[in-house]
């Protein structure tokens, strides 16, 4: 495997215990890199945008939504909600 196409193998992500199915493959698959990705916050009227990274909207979910963990009465059972939905759901 040259190493041109593990460092490509790098930029998509793929998983190291898979570089040779994807080697032996690779005309198979269409290899496509989109720059500038982005992923956008689903809020209705909130038009915040984020490159795309893990963990990408959590800050901004956080700050901006007020999404937190949040513990039920009937149980301690933590849950990630934006407090205004708790707030109708349960108060
Ligand atoms: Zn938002």
């Amino acid at each position: 495997m040259p190493p041109s196409f593990k460092l490509l193998a790098q930029k998509f992500g793929l998983p190291e215990e898979h570089l040779d199915f994807f080697f032996e493959n690779r005309k198979h698959f269409n290899w496509e890199i989109k720059e500038n990705r982005k992923i956008y916050c689903t809020i209705r009227g909130c038009d915040f945008a984020a490159p795309v990274a893990p963990g990408a909207l959590v800050h901004h979910m956080i700050d901006l939504h007020e999404y937190g963990q949040y513990p039920f009465s009937c149980s301690v059972y933590p849950f990630l909600i934006s407090r205004n939905l708790f707030k109708e759901a349960f108060i």
